[in-house]
């Protein structure tokens, strides 16, 4: 827990000012107080989805609005496409198959892009509209790929299959117009780059969605969302809210709101950019190639030969105290993952690329002593854009 440096893919560090306000005293959520608190937060996260849409805020933490993006929507049986590709994409899969759907799966290797071609055949193919929905992950957080969801809403453009979004790793620090891009029902979490510790999760949902809803078999309870907006529409939440989180929320939008939205976007950007560039100084391959699929919040890159992944995170973690990511499911062993998002500062990356630097020296990878910090610098003094 003593790391100086937290640089995995959330939970993502926050400010001291979100911290200290989660210790706030306990009052009614069922009076005044919370619904003043509740309705000023679901404003502040309509802004950051870009909707005009309901927004929930959920006690789960992102993986609950993935279900109760599954559950409200769709009825057992129902056939939805599921895009893959990465560990997230599968989950998504998972959820609806727990839940009866019949799942297709439009996988592509992890690390690759999404299968575009792919899915506009499918599209096309499906004259009857069987198909109900599609699951797609923004920011694939287990390989750093930032998929394309402007091409997947042109794809799918007047089927009528809903556009079920994960940005749990993007919202905030991506620019993703929700309303714009016609996505149905969009979930995210509190603890990436929206400056909250875990334990919330938000959803959005259109009105076609609700449409959807109306028709949906699917079980569910804790994650009722029509629940949700009889109790929205009183200030309240149908079950105990936490309380803390939320006080907190209200601080982290602010603090989020007085950097500005474009501000943050541009942030993340060049955080990836400096973070890239010095891997790529340090001789690594980077696991996304194409700079138009790099994720602004998660990069990941293939070990060295002679270095195993454990062996660095441990070697950073203990003599650096910094902290960055493995790899997941089959990229376990394979890659390691710098998180750059939240409330990391460009300082902080600078100091994990230091660390990863000397890390990487004592375990006899070759390299030039400053040239990783060096190449990120050049990006991060650009500043701007
Ligand atoms: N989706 C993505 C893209 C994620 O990065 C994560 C968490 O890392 C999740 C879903 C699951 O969120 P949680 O761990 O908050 O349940």
């Amino acid at each position: 827990m003593n790391n100086n440096y937290l640089l995995i893919p959330g939970p993502a560090p926050i400010p001291h000012a979100v911290a200290q306000a989660m210790s706030t005293r306990m009052f009614n959520h069922r009076g005044p107080c919370f619904k003043e608190i509740i309705e000023e937060l679901t404003r502040s996260l309509k802004k950051i989805f870009q909707t005009e849409g309901h927004l929930f805020i959920l006690t789960s933490s992102g993986t609950g609005a993935m279900e109760a993006a599954v559950v409200n929507f769709l009825s057992p049986g129902e056939r939805i496409l599921s895009l893959m590709n990465g560990s997230f994409g599968e989950r998504f899969a998972a959820i609806a198959s727990t839940y009866g759907a019949t799942v297709e799966r439009l996988e592509t290797p992890w690390g690759q892009p999404l299968d575009y071609q792919g899915l506009e055949a499918k599209l096309l193919q499906d004259r009857e509209h069987r198909i109900r929905a599609i699951t797609v992950v923004h920011n694939e957080s287990s390989t750093g790929m930032l998929n394309d969801l402007e091409r997947v809403s042109r794809i799918r453009g007047d089927h009528p299959a809903l556009l079920i979004v994960d940005a749990v790793s993007s919202m905030g620090a991506v620019d993703l117009p929700i309303d714009r891009l016609k996505i149905e029902v969009c979930i995210t979490g509190s603890q990436k780059a929206l400056l909250l510790p875990p334990g919330l999760s938000y959803i959005s949902v259109s009105e076609k969605a609700w449409q959807a809803a109306a028709q949906s078999k699917m079980p569910k309870y804790y994650f009722d969302l029509s629940k949700a907006r009889e109790y929205l529409e009183i200030g309240q939440t149908p079950f105990t809210p936490a309380l803390p989180q939320c006080v907190a929320l209200r601080e982290a939008m602010g603090i989020y709101f007085s950097e500005g939205q474009k501000s943050c976007y541009a942030r993340h950007r060049r955080m990836a950019a400096a973070a890239r560039a010095a891997l790529q100084a340090l001789g690594l391959e980077l696991l996304v190639k194409d700079e138009r699929y790099a994720s602004p919040t998660v990069t990941a890159v293939l070990k060295p030969p002679a270095v195993s992944v454990d062996q660095l995170r441990e070697m950073m973690r203990i003599r650096f105290r910094t902290e960055i990511a493995g790899g997941q499911g089959q990229l376990a062993g394979q890659i390691f993952r710098f998180g750059h998002l939240g409330a990391v500062t460009e300082l902080d990356l600078l100091a994990g690329i230091a660390s990863l630097e000397l890390a990487l020296q004592e375990l006899g990878h070759p390299v030039v002593p400053g040239s990783a910090v060096a190449a990120a610098e050049g990006f991060i003094r650009k500043g701007g854009d």
